[in-house]
């Protein structure tokens, strides 16, 4: 009897140990996500500020994000650029960290913003057994990056309401005072029920509440920055799972949609093709909506391109399908979509041969064409910074405000021959190999 108890206390004490050893181990490396990956700026950053500097309660909390300022001390327009609203957009955040290690400005300024909802950098989506981290081939070895979640993480803001309303803002009323006539056929910002998880998607919440969650004080904190600084222009990196239909695309605000409209004319010269959505009235809460309807001087836009490792049809999760854009599981999706078509057209056939009239119809699973090479992060990162040049170069020709210079941008062409990693930087004099990876 005494003895049972005893080995029964041993087993005991053996789980425990090992249950200690691996809640250890799962502490550390949830703890080693809020550790932030070096970045390195091009020599021309002129100053980095804290976004809290705009909302003080921010301050000093794992939502305050830094704004990385290029200051050309020429006259001229200020150029806003975000990665990292979604920090599960791989190709977002990359994209902003390449414009912030390669940036002259010549004309006006620029605000980078890599990591917009720094509080969803802290976590991967949940139950979606999401990688941490990807890493991107540099000549000053490999560079670990964040991959992190849609949503702010719960730590910081919990629980979720079962829906979430959003916030009607400060500055619609105060605006609408001034300039009537943007109010026609404009419901204006808030009051639109999301599911409860969208309470921590900073996407679904400007123009913010300065005494809201902290992930709507956030929203406040970045469209008080764009009014005080007075933003001309303002580029939002995201990518979408190809079975969503608003894919490749630039979505801009009515006031932004000359600009992008000859922005994507001269972008086919490129070879990169590209539409212009017009942002919707009734979708609130999202940048290329609420920035340009809570500041009347910027043209906002939001940039799309096709990422595998976010969509609902994925498999397995592996490095190659976040910087490869390889899915086996999406080539096969496209296979069924394809043999489906193939049916239908069959269909088709034989109704016309019997005499009658057909109905057009094709089925739809995905937007973008996965090739089996896959759609890698180089691409995606390319098109963000070659639409990005061409927005300015658009605003520019059509004398949208006042001008902006940017230089140093390379060509998409020279960045898909490279590789994204050529063009990042490095800390100069170290061993290049390996250094980012240890640590994690
Ligand atoms: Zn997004």
């Amino acid at each position: 009897m005494m003895k049972a108890l005893k080995d029964r206390t041993i087993r005991a004490s053996i789980f425990l140990g090992l249950a200690l050893i691996v809640a250890a181990v799962a502490g550390y490396r949830f703890r080693a996500q809020w550790v932030d990956e070096p970045l390195y700026p091009s020599p021309h950053l002129t100053e980095v500020r804290m976004l809290s500097e705009y909302h003080a309660p921010l301050e000093g909390t794992p939502m305050d994000t830094e704004l990385y300022i290029f200051d050309s001390g020429e006259p001229g327009g200020t150029v806003l650029i975000c990665g990292g609203n979604h920090p599960n957009e791989p190709a977002g955040y990359l994209a902003a960290v390449f414009i912030l290690e390669n940036l002259r400005m010549t004309e006006g300024r620029a605000i980078v913003m890599p990591r917009m909802n720094r509080g969803a950098f802290l976590h991967t989506e949940s139950q979606e057994a999401q990688l941490p981290n990807f890493f991107i081939p540099t000549a000053h070895g490999e560079r670990r990056f964040r991959h992190g979640s849609r949503v702010t993480n719960p730590v910081l803001q919990w629980p979720d309401p079962t829906v979430y309303v959003n916030p009607r803002g400060p500055f619609w009323d105060e605006i609408v005072a001034e300039h009537p006539e943007i109010a026609e056929g404009n419901p204006g910002p808030g009051r639109q029920t999301l599911a409860g998880v969208d309470s921590r998607n900073v996407n679904r919440m400007f123009p913010g509440d300065p005494r809201g969650t902290i992930t709507e004080q956030l929203a406040y904190a970045i469209v008080t920055m764009i009014r005080e600084e007075e933003v001309d222009l303002a580029v939002d990196y995201h990518e979408a799972s190809p079975e969503y239909p608003t894919n490749n695309v630039i979505v801009a605000h009515e006031r932004a949609a000359d600009v992008a409209t000859w922005a994507e004319l001269l972008l086919s010269g490129d070879g990169v093709a590209i539409s212009t959505d017009t942002s919707a009235m009734h979708l609130r809460g999202l940048t290329h909506r609420e920035w340009g309807d809570a500041y009347m001087g910027i043209r906002p836009v939001l940039l799309e391109a096709p990422n595998v490792a976010q969509g609902r049809l994925k498999g397995r999760s592996t490095p190659e399908q976040i910087v490869e854009g390889l899915d086996m599981a999406y080539v096969r999706v496209q296979m069924i979509q394809k043999r489906l078509n193939e049916r239908l057209a069959e269909r088709a056939r034989r109704l016309e041969e019997r005499g009658r009239i057909p109905r057009e119809r094709t089925r739809r699973i995905l937007y973008v064409n996965i090739p089996e090479t896959g759609i890698h992060i180089d691409v995606r990162v390319a098109r963000h910074v070659q639409t990005t040049a061409r927005l300015v170069e658009a605003y520019n020709d059509q004398m949208a405000g006042p001008p902006i210079g940017i230089a140093d941008i390379p060509h998409y062409d020279e960045i898909i021959e490279n590789g994204s990693g050529h063009y990042l930087h490095g800390p100069e004099g170290e061993p290049p190999a390996g250094a980012a990876r240890e640590e994690e």
